[in-house]
């Protein structure tokens, strides 16, 4: 059964959306990775960490480069876990 996110308008992430369903950020094995199919631009991530996220002119999250440098930035599992909708997904060795 495929996931179903309530908080998402109908159509959303349909075959009709040409870019990428995800952005990351990868430095020294810590993978960033924001599902944009997901996000729904809530802003949580970016308010938790600003130096660590922003958002697009959609208002979806993408992550900055300095999301994946090490070391780790302390916020960095924060931010992913303020998401409401689980778009956050942090990768490590
Ligand atoms: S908190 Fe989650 S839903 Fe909100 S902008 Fe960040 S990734 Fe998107």
């Amino acid at each position: 059964m495929p996931d179903v996110n309530e908080n998402e308008p109908a159509g959303a992430g349909t075959a009709a959306e040409p870019e990428a369903a995800a952005r990351t950020a990868t430095a020294a094995g810590i993978r960033v990775e924001v599902d944009r199919d997901r996000c729904i631009g809530a802003g949580q991530c970016a308010l938790t960490a600003p130096t660590l996220f922003t958002q697009d002119d959609d208002g979806l999250s993408e992550p900055l480069p300095r999301a994946s440098h090490p070391p780790r930035h302390p916020l960095l599992h924060e931010a992913a876990r303020a998401c409401p909708v689980t778009a956050i997904t942090v990768h490590e060795p």
